[in-house]
């Protein structure tokens, strides 16, 4: 494989990028809706932890708001550390949800990355 990439959905008519999803194009309408891979990296706008997630989430849940390089942003899960606003992570899809992988508070780029808490259970999203 080559360097990992995102799919998401790109309409022809107005331009708009957004995350693959079924029915028209939320901006225009259009329903001639393309695939278009983007690169999975992107910036962390705003990240939290809940301690009293929703049920079939497991605590501690923390999610994070991601802007991809073609200003897509989407609603991720964190696995690790909350990420400070601003870092840049890599996206990856996992099923029906979209994931992130922090650092640990402190790591240094290719250092010794510690598990924190260590490993969590396998999740499994509510359906
Ligand atoms: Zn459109």
């Amino acid at each position: 494989m080559s360097a990992p990439q995102l799919l998401v959905s790109r309409c022809p008519s107005c331009t708009l990028r957004y995350l693959p999803r079924a029915g028209p194009c939320p901006k225009c309408g259009s329903m001639e809706a393309q695939p278009l891979a983007i690169p999975p990296q992107g910036t962390v706008l705003a990240a939290t932890e809940l301690e009293s997630p929703a049920a079939g989430w497991p605590p501690p849940h923390r999610i994070a708001l991601v802007e991809l390089a073609q200003a897509v942003r989407l609603l991720a899960l964190v696995d690790g550390s909350l990420p400070p606003l601003g870092t840049v992570v890599t996206v990856r899809r996992d099923a029906d949800t979209y994931r992130v992988m922090s650092q640990p508070t402190g790591g240094t780029r290719g250092g010794g990355v510690s598990e924190g808490r260590g490993a969590r259970p396998p999740f499994e999203p509510p359906r």
